[in-house]
């Protein structure tokens, strides 16, 4: 760990000791908390499922000109927050910022462009990026997308919408407001960037450091600053809307024209440009309402110079990306998340002088049925055993108690109502399995 880095550690009141503690921006995921995190995927596999996405699994790490390349060498993540590294070999890598370029890159590889279009994948997993951390903020978090490559008509941008909204309902955020933006194809692009770069220009000194090198290189993203004096700037400015060329004119109201069939509500955002170089036509930000936080929760658009702009045929593509980390936050903050599942089912406790051997092998049969079972390892008395299968949430305990057990029996309670009821040992599986299944 650098100097700096551990000066870091020390002002935020972290343990400095390297390898004590995760890296700053990182963290663990623990049970029951684990719970949740596998809840809100598998809501996204199966929203995906039936909007006929497939999951796509990409490397971790790339060749770090296929972010370069993909994202754009003018943008906050390949300039300031790309985790860079050479392995042993010498070879440039970089751990993922985002998972766009990475499909892309396999899209190619693949040829999947061969095949039938349009094709549509999602994606989940952990992407990084060297930014400060905050809250909702880290340096590893988790990202759920999806893509849609072959086919230019404005009715995927709805279905792809569409899709991001159904996903949000489906874990419980159903206030939110989608904000849609158009910023035309390079042509068009070009005579607004121009129109930027005149206006902007002479008051120059009045931008912030940012944007001042902005107006060099990416102007457009200008116009999201969050520093009051660059937006006071922009204000008065036209938006991109009244620059774009026919086709896309045509595309944006379209999209718009789809929307409305589909009765999804928007807001349109002049300012939004998004912060990638490879967006063209639509650009979209779901943002939860009602949380407190005004943060997007999820963010997208359509990208179709990118497959072109990595060395492939001209295909264009659409996409989204929403942040598990803060849509978790949110939801912790409401009452949509579901409560952290039951650890077991059942509790398999030991009184007196039972054969350690034999209870495990009742313990494995109860698995092998299905059964989710705990077993008793420490020693405890029987009073503190049911205690921990109560804090457990398990809903039966066996209790293979000395004298039951030397008659070829066991006692099964239902911690609901403490009801008991003496049970052959060889008749548990088949009993609890009934009993389960009754409640
Ligand atoms: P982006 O790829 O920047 O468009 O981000 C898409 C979504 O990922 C955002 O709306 C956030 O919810 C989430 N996200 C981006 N950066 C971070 C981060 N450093 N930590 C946690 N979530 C993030």
């Amino acid at each position: 760990m650098s100097e700096r880095a551990r000066g870091e550690e020390a002002a935020a009141g972290k343990a400095v000791a390297p390898g004590a503690a995760a890296v700053r921006g990182t963290r663990d995921i623990l049970p029951p908390e684990s719970s949740r995190w596998q809840w809100v995927e598998g809501v996204a596999r199966r929203v995906c499922e039936r909007y006929g996405y497939r999951e796509i699994r990409t490397p971790i790490f790339e060749a770090a000109t296929v972010f370069t390349r993909g994202i754009g060498e003018a943008t906050d993540i390949v300039e300031k927050e790309m985790y860079l590294f050479r392995d042993r070999a010498g070879r440039e890598l970089a751990l993922r910022p985002e998972g766009t370029a990475g499909v892309v890159r396999a899209f190619l590889e693949h040829k999947l462009y061969a095949g039938p279009l349009p094709v549509k994948l999602f994606y989940l997993g952990p992407m990084f990026r060297y930014e400060r951390p905050q809250a909702g903020r880290y340096r590893q978090f988790e990202q759920f997308g999806v893509e849609a490559f072959g086919s230019a008509d404005p009715a995927i941008d709805a279905e792809i919408i569409s899709l991001g909204i159904a996903f949000l309902e489906a874990v419980g955020l159903d206030r939110w407001e989608l904000r849609l933006n158009s910023i035309g194809c390079p042509t068009c692009r070009a005579a607004y960037r121009e129109m930027l770069v005149t206006e902007l220009s002479p008051r120059r000194q009045e931008l912030c450091r940012s944007c001042e090198q902005r107006l060099e290189r990416n102007p457009l993203r200008i116009l999201d600053c969050k520093e009051p004096g660059c937006q006071l700037l922009v204000e008065p400015l036209p938006g991109l809307e009244s620059y774009l060329c026919s086709d896309c004119r045509a595309h944006w109201e379209t999209v718009q024209h789809y929307l409305g069939e589909l009765g999804i509500s928007y807001r349109k955002y002049p300012r939004l440009v998004r912060g990638l170089d490879y967006y063209t036509r639509t650009v979209f930000e779901l943002v939860g309402t009602g949380l407190g936080s005004q943060d997007a929760l999820l963010g997208g658009g359509r990208y179709d110079g990118l497959v072109e702009a990595m060395g492939g045929p001209s295909v264009p593509g659409i996409g989204f990306a929403a942040g598990l980390d803060r849509l978790l936050m949110s939801l912790a903050g409401g009452d949509g998340l579901p409560p952290a599942a039951a650890a077991t089912d059942v509790y398999v406790a030991r009184a007196g002088e039972v054969p350690m051997g034999a209870v495990l092998q009742l313990a494995e049969r109860l698995r092998r049925a299905g059964i989710r079972t705990e077993l008793e390892l420490a020693g405890r008395s029987l009073k503190a055993q049911l205690k921990v299968a109560d804090r457990l949430g398990a809903r039966f305990v066996v209790i293979a108690g000395e004298a039951e057990w030397a008659r070829g029996l066991v006692t099964l309670r239902r911690m609901a109502d403490g009801l008991q009821e003496e049970v052959a040992r060889t008749e548990v599986p088949g009993r609890l399995s009934e009993l389960i299944s009754e409640t």
